[in-house]
């Protein structure tokens, strides 16, 4: 176990998400060859840049692992009852283990009854309100790829949030929200952040655990970091100089363990995008799930 505080400077480990999610792709391979067909459909409506590049990394990794893959991709003015109705479709195709609607969607389409829409048991986002409540709950069904990539690097890593005191800076319902119901719910004494947090510094310096999903490049700078600590960046901001996540690379110099970007937090998202399909697949067929 990790012992947070009066840690002697040095540089942080990297935590190396793309070679843990290598090892997920190999076990989610061994599941789907256990369980057979194993089925996910993706929707993607519109032409937003940075969502082709997140479908089509699903794509390959899904294939790569033998889950049937059907990449459905609609017109930036496909309308609402269109999208509901293709949705109503695939929740009742028994070959559809997982259903996923990449967000964010078009202006005119409404996020919220485009999730709620989605059969809960086919929800591989978790983003569905009996998924989220369930959470809420402490009954975790299926939980947001991202939140769950996150603590299987920290498991992995024996980084034990029993006890710690974790920050997340964002509450958004795909991120901040969920990882910081599992942290809660692995005993960590939780401290949500967001815009209207008044002295971000004073809670991020107090964090043994702290959680940047933001989406604004740096900033989290390396005096907002606490020496010995475990800073896991999920942020993904493209620039014309390329991509950067929101904590200063100069926390490497203080914190014991960091996740870089790219190869940290981004890698393992798409990873448990496949472990949340083969838990769908497993609970539709009556199957115990497996630990990720
Ligand atoms: P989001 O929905 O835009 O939420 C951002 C959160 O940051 C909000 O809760 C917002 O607070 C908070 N925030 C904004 N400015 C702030 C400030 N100055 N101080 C403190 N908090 C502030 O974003 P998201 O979907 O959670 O994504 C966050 C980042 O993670 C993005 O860069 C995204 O691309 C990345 N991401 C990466 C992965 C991955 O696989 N690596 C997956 C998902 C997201 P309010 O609620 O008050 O507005």
């Amino acid at each position: 176990m990790t012992l947070w505080r009066n840690l002697p400077p040095m540089p942080a480990q990297m935590i190396d998400g793309k070679a843990l999610a290598a090892r997920v792709r190999d076990e989610v391979a061994a599941e789907v060859e256990e369980l057979g067909d194993v089925g996910l459909t993706t929707i993607l409506v519109g032409d937003d840049p940075a969502s082709h590049v997140y479908i089509s990394g699903k794509h390959k990794a899904a294939t790569s692992v033998g889950i049937h893959a059907n990449d459905l991709r609609l017109a930036a003015d496909t309308p609402q009852d269109e999208l509901l109705e293709l949705i109503a479709g695939l929740n009742a195709d028994d070959s559809v283990d997982g259903l996923l609607v990449q967000l964010p969607l078009p202006k005119h389409i409404d996020e919220t009854k485009t999730i709620e829409a989605i059969d809960p048991a086919k929800d591989i986002d978790g983003l569905h309100p009996m998924n989220a409540g369930s959470l809420y709950l402490g009954r975790p069904r299926l939980v947001p790829a991202t939140p769950l990539g996150i603590m299987r690097m920290l498991a992995e890593h024996r980084i034990e949030p029993q006890g710690a005191r974790a920050v997340v800076v964002g509450r958004s319902n795909i991120v901040g929200k969920p990882i910081a119901h599992l942290l809660l719910q692995a005993h960590a004494t939780v401290t949500i952040c967001h815009s209207r947090t008044v002295d971000l510094q004073r809670h991020t310096l107090d964090a043994d655990i702290l959680v940047a999903a933001v989406g604004q490049v740096h900033m989290i700078g390396a005096d907002m970091v606490q020496a010995g600590s475990t800073v896991i960046d999920v942020g993904m901001n493209r620039t014309e100089e390329g991509l950067f996540g929101d904590v200063d690379p100069d926390a490497v110099e203080l914190a014991a363990y960091l996740t870089p970007v790219p190869g940290g937090v981004g890698p393992m998202t798409i990873a448990m995008v496949l472990k949340n399909t083969v838990t769908a697949a497993r609970a539709r067929r009556g199957l115990v799930s497996r630990e990720s």
